[in-house]
């Protein structure tokens, strides 16, 4: 490889400032806050326009270096640390806010807009709509987030974040633009169907399949009140039929579990939140009633819970950000599975036992999408990054989580590249053949985030 003349021709592209080869450049984009290993990168640039990104894939291309499209970089799981080194294309210069459509409820972005600045400006421009975000930190990007299938408050109602977008614009690996639901052939990005929808090709590929420089995210309307109803319970197994009796009310706004081990009053509890919304007191004071019925019938109890608790779960973002590490050791690694309702207990049980067994303060919970379609139970493993033992702990409780995970049934979220080889052991071959035929017609030179889901 040439670097200098790559280094040349990437200056010539996106100006001497937006790219670096200078080794304390690049520490930060050879690893993130999980627990993967350092990866070598040979570049990192940051493009503003399309067009740049379209000039960056083309010299991959005639230099076969491979490219990584990174946003926030926290996916805690190592998907923006290059595989095989190459450039990462950083995308946090791209963050305009092109176009809000208000009855048609989207909002047009560029894929370095972060969940927080549209958060923000929605609230200041658009109080009466809203963006689900998820509860990370506020510095990720709307499009990271979405193209892992990501969840947030409003992911019960409407389905996780990959389901909300509507369209996009992708340099494909080939450098040729290509315009992706109604926006292919309409001036308005309001849907993706009735056309053959291929949103999916980008959702959970990591970034092998295109990069993303345009992107549509369904608004929703943001109710006047919104409130939360607590209960606690001890048992996993009433998880099923609970969930299914609020779900048949249409009466949350979101619903969430959790099991922590700290404070010491949570420890060996289950805590149920149910997030209400309306119009007035009134309208929620009966939605209230009618869930502590159900939280009664089904064997949790309700809990007024203290005004500083109450506020900490209200917040949007919520609380998950400030509370995983209690080792403080700045380490957090985590797997969300998805798995169907029926498996949520024993998946439970089973991330509690595999904290205790690897000394892991538990913490884990879970998130509804859709009247229980499908659960995310996340399992979060902290460790100190300055002590290698302690990193390793915190892997090998997520690979016996992975494992876990499959045997139940269930899918691991955002999967680091071992999770995604254990994906594909299990997953029927031809779903394979589609996966491994598609990429290689769309990157024959294999440039985009190779390594990840290898079809070996
Ligand atoms: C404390 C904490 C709490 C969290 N809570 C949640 C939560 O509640 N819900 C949730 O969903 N997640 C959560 N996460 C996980 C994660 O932070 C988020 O999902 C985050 O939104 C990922 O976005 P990002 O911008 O960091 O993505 P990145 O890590 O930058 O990218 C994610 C993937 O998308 C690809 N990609 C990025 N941009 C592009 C592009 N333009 N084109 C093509 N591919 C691209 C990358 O290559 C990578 O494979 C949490 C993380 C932390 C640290």
């Amino acid at each position: 490889m040439n670097n200098e003349k790559i280094l040349s021709e990437l200056q010539n592209i996106v100006g001497k400032a937006y790219v670096s080869n200078d080794p304390a450049e690049l520490f930060m984009y050879s690893r993130d806050p999980g627990a993967s290993k350092p990866r070598d990168v040979d570049f990192v640039a940051m493009p503003r326009t399309t067009k740049e990104v379209q000039a960056i894939v083309k010299l991959a291309n005639k230099f076969k270096i491979p490219v990584t499209p990174m946003g926030g970089g926290l996916t805690l799981s190592g998907l923006v640390i290059p595989v095989k080194g190459g450039i990462v294309i950083d995308m946090k210069r791209m963050d305009t806010i092109v176009e809000i459509n208000k009855l048609s409820r989207y909002a047009l972005i560029e894929p370095g807009v972060s969940t927080g600045q549209l958060q923000a400006f929605l609230e200041e421009n658009y109080p009466e709509l809203q963006v689900s975000v998820p509860d990370a930190p506020p510095s990720v990007t709307v499009a990271g987030n979405a193209l892992i299938n990501g969840s947030g408050f409003l992911s019960h109602q409407y389905g996780d974040h990959g389901s909300m977008l509507n369209g996009l614009e992708v340099v494909l690996p080939n450098g040729e633009i290509c315009k992706v639901g109604s926006c292919a052939l309409s001036d308005y990005w309001f849907t993706r169907g009735p056309i053959p929808d291929f949103i999916g090709l980008f959702t959970s590929s990591f970034g092998m399949m295109g990069i993303i420089t345009k992107l549509s995210i369904k608004l929703y309307p943001k109710p006047k009140m919104r409130d939360l109803v607590f209960g606690l319970f001890k048992k996993s197994e009433i998880i099923p039929e609970l969930l299914y009796n609020i779900t048949f009310t249409e009466l949350a706004e979101d619903i969430l579990l959790g099991a922590q081990g700290k404070p010491d009053w949570m420890a060996g509890y289950i805590f149920i939140i149910v997030y209400i919304t309306g119009g007035s007191q009134e309208e929620l004071d009966k939605k209230e009633k009618r869930l502590k019925k159900i939280y009664r019938k089904n064997g949790a109890r309700y809990m007024k819970p203290p005004p500083r608790i109450r506020d900490i779960f209200l917040e949007k973002p919520q609380f998950a950000a400030k509370a995983a590490d209690f080792r403080k050791g700045g380490g957090f690694e985590y797997v969300g599975s998805f798995f169907p309702l029926e498996k949520v207990p024993e998946a439970m049980d089973r991330g509690m036992e595999i904290s205790n067994k690897y000394g892991i303060i538990p913490t884990l919970g879970a998130r509804i999408f859709g009247p229980t379609h499908t659960v995310m139970v996340f399992f979060s493993y902290s460790f100190n990054r300055a002590d290698p033992d302690d990193i390793q702990n915190a892997k090998n409780a997520l690979r016996d989580t992975n494992i876990m995970t499959l045997e139940l049934g269930g899918i691991p979220w955002k999967g680091e590249l071992r999770a995604q080889q254990m994906i594909l052991e299990k997953m029927n071959p031809n779903y394979k053949y589609l996966l491994k035929t598609i990429k290689e017609q769309l990157d024959p030179n294999n440039i985009m985030n190779p390594g990840n889901w290898e079809v070996k």
